[in-house]
């Protein structure tokens, strides 16, 4: 039905990679509010940050330079896999009978299998250029884990990870990949940390989650002078050195002469989100481009949609300093019938203040509607997808049959952020005819938000 042909993929070589990240804090009319230490409640300085990160990463978390280079180290390991290819989903429109046109950006081919290693590569350079030996992490889904084992195996440097027990026990087959790498992992609540054990004394099959992980990570890394702490999402610097994928996909479709009139991602944290969307809503600022651009959330877990926009605090302990984020309350735990990924209590400060200022938009979407365009997505184009970017594939098919209603051919752009090899028990649940829809009660978030500090 839609007539324009294109390529089906559509790829850079590696000389037209772009050499620079975008940082879209240099471009926006209101500045995000600054992050707050969380006991004085003042703007927190860059003394606050030091023993989590390294100095490199605190300048580009709080920079207002509109383009930061690339080193060349980092593009040397970005070439492992990136650019990375843009592709037309033209059988998914054929099943759809559209006349929209569907791409989308694919991350999966990473050496992890998502979008993570874009900014694991930077995190774990500068810190070895800084003279930083080990590193402690979080992970909930295992993708941000095996993201950080691979690029901290480049450097010779050593990893402890906290894994979320319930992935754990799920997803063998990530810590094998992660100490495949040479990482160390533990399932959290751990026995490592008083907060993992003071959590397994009260229920010692204590499912976890990804605010307990952070705690952990947190508190091994402050007790240890020589390490440093790397979150896979949330901060500025994460999300603007995922902003490659958007400064590529920017040229692939420059080369099909398209301009998207819509671009919908999925948020977790918000960093696949940003990194496609940014550059994108640059071009949207300097008037090139007016396209729509959309958030998608679970429903079991709606930080944009239901959650307030407030200081909290990113882990669930309260040891870090304080966002302004659309949040749930750091107390918050999504329902283990959720097997969608995208669990965090959170947004990214950035993303939030975007959706604030109402340069974007957010819905969320149920999780069987989400596997349901999974299925047809992976019948038509093959790729199966990671349970995360489901939320995007059906939000980008919602849009495509509307387009079917209304004869618009309108031009859908997403990220499929990672591939799904390692998440099959969730499609298994939804094949079995197990996986239900959940409806998040409005108490379990207003018993959450309570958890929210109060600012004086
Ligand atoms: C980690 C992850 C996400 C969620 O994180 P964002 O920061 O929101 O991108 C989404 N998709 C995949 C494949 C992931 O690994």
């Amino acid at each position: 039905m839609a007539t324009k042909n294109t390529p089906k993929k559509i790829l850079l070589d590696e000389s037209e990679m772009p050499t620079q990240w975008y940082n879209l804090v240099a471009d926006l009319p209101v500045p995000p509010p600054p992050a707050l230490h969380p006991g004085t409640h003042e703007p927190a300085g860059p003394e606050d940050f030091a023993p989590l990160f390294p100095m490199a990463l605190i300048e580009q978390e709080v920079t207002t330079e509109r383009y930061i280079d690339i080193p060349g180290e980092v593009l040397d390991i970005y070439k492992l896999w990136r650019p990375s290819p843009l592709f037309r989903a033209k059988r998914l429109e054929e099943l759809l009978d559209t006349p929209a046109r569907i791409y989308y950006k694919y991350e999966g081919v990473s050496p992890a299998g998502s979008h993570k290693p874009n900014t694991a590569v930077p995190q774990a350079y500068y810190n070895h250029k800084e003279g930083i030996k080990k590193l402690t992490t979080e992970t909930g889904a295992g993708q941000w884990g095996s993201a950080l084992a691979f690029a901290t195996a480049q450097y010779g440097m050593e990893l402890e990870v906290w894994q979320v027990a319930a992935s754990y026990r799920a997803k063998p087959y990530r810590r094998t990949m992660m100490e495949i790498w040479g990482a160390t992992v533990h399932s959290s609540p751990s026995e490592v940390t008083e907060f993992g054990r003071s959590l397994l004394a009260e229920n010692p099959d204590h499912p976890g989650s990804l605010g307990i992980a952070i705690s952990e990570a947190v508190a091994m890394c402050v007790a240890d002078p020589e390490a440093r702490y790397a979150l896979g999402s949330v901060l500025n610097h994460v999300l603007m050195h995922q902003t490659i994928i958007g400064e590529e996909a920017l040229l692939q479709l420059a080369k099909v002469d398209e301009v998207p009139d819509l671009l919908v991602g999925c948020t977790g944290g918000g960093s696949n989100f940003g990194g496609l969307a940014f550059p994108f809503m640059r071009e949207k600022m300097a008037g090139n481009m007016n396209p729509t651009i959309r958030c998608v959330e679970p429903a079991a877990c709606p930080s944009l949609t239901r959650g307030e926009y407030r200081y909290d605090f990113g882990d669930t302990a309260g040891m870090t300093p304080l966002l302004k984020m659309h949040t749930l309350g750091h107390s918050f735990i999504p329902d283990p019938i959720h097997a969608g990924g995208l669990r965090y209590h959170g947004m990214s400060p950035l993303v939030s203040h975007v959706y604030d200022q109402g340069m974007v938009e957010a819905i969320a979407i149920g999780q069987r509607e989400c596997f349901d365009a999974a299925i047809k997505f992976a019948k038509t184009e093959g790729i199966v997808p990671a349970p995360e970017p489901t939320h995007a594939l059906a939000a980008a098919i919602r849009e495509a049959l509307a387009c079917k209603e209304s004869g618009e051919d309108k031009v859908i752009l997403t990220a499929l952020c990672g591939h799904g090899h390692l998440d099959l028990a969730a499609y298994d649940a939804y094949l079995s005819g197990e996986m239900v829809d959940y409806d998040l009660p409005d108490e379990a978030v207003n018993e959450a938000m309570k958890s929210v500090p109060v600012l004086g």
